[in-house]
């Protein structure tokens, strides 16, 4: 072989080695596609705190510090990139309608930024509103407000379905009183829902020590919801498995205590803008992986 031929072959490899490096799309999109496309009993999309804004003064958010890629115990410093809100919502839209294309998706409350953001309702709806899955969403304290009822004007036509494919849905509100926890606990005891029963709500309903102090160093808010002892004991006397889906704290958590397993995913609108992969499988196993939208590169492969 002349050494012409072998410099080029050897400059192919490199050239080939240098691609696959550079973009890692190589053996992670297969091994991407082989989880989104395993058969389930049931596929669900989580993704939450969108925290969309149309305020001018925060278009310029649209950075993330280096320091932010670190977390402690799952915990991040907050900073969300608010000047990329509505390009991120809709790129998880896109990657769930062509992508994924799961039964259902369900948001778990701060689905704006600002709840007098009138505009930033209305594009969330209009987003929302192109997904090909029924979609369900609870309210997170910056959807809320004293003011007006954007909330319920914009996103009353979604949590139209409570029941897929066998699987019940519950969406628990925020400070839900005596006779809400009984209506849920009756609801709970449907002898023909299958396993697990699975229930949205915004913040947390367990979290580690460590995450619980960087909280309250960092934010004012408690990551837990007001009456959280009670919400317990109403899903413990369940005595079924019930899958819990939050946000509110804008990090990836989970934990699973008595019947209850926890799931709790980051805010779309901070690094490294995720969505959650869940499929109960047979039997109610549950399953679930995390994708950073920017997995999804390729813009022919979600205009497909
Ligand atoms: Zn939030």
């Amino acid at each position: 072989m002349s050494r012409k031929k072998i410099g080029y072959r050897t400059g192919r490899t490199l050239l080939l080695i240098l691609a696959i490096v550079v973009t890692g799309l190589g053996p992670r999109a297969e091994q991407r596609s082989s989880f989104i496309n395993n058969a389930a009993e049931l596929t669900i999309v989580h993704f939450t705190d969108t925290h969309l804004s149309t305020l001018s003064r925060e278009a310029k958010k649209t950075k993330t510090p280096w320091t932010h890629k670190f977390s402690v115990d799952g915990y991040k410093l907050h900073h969300k990139v608010l000047g990329r809100s509505k390009a991120l919502l809709e790129k998880a839209v896109r990657v769930t309608n062509r992508i994924i294309k799961p039964d259902v998706v369900i948001l778990t409350g701060d689905v704006v930024d600002k709840a007098h953001d009138r505009r930033a309702f209305k594009e969330a709806a209009a987003q929302l509103n192109r997904i090909d899955a029924p979609v369900l969403l609870v309210q997170g304290e910056h959807d809320a407000s004293d003011n007006n009822n954007y909330y319920h004007t914009f996103f009353g036509d979604f949590n139209r379905t409570k029941r897929i494919k066998g699987f019940r849905f519950f969406l628990l509100p925020q400070k839900p009183d005596e006779s809400r926890l009984q209506n849920l606990e009756e609801k709970l005891a449907d002898p023909d829902a299958r396993s697990p029963l699975i229930l949205a709500t915004h913040r947390m309903l367990y979290t580690s020590t460590l995450m619980k102090t960087l909280s309250n160093l960092y934010t004012s808010a408690s990551l837990v919801p007001p009456r959280r002892e009670a919400i317990l004991r109403t899903l413990n006397r369940a005595r079924k498995p019930i899958l819990v889906l939050c946000g509110h704290s804008h990090t990836n958590y989970r934990e699973c205590r008595d019947n209850i397993h926890l799931l709790s995913t980051s805010s779309l609108v901070e690094y490294p803008h995720e969505l959650r992969l869940i499929k109960i499988g047979e039997n109610g196993r549950i399953r679930t992986r995390l994708y950073p939208l920017s997995e999804f590169s390729s813009e022919e492969e979600l205009q497909n």
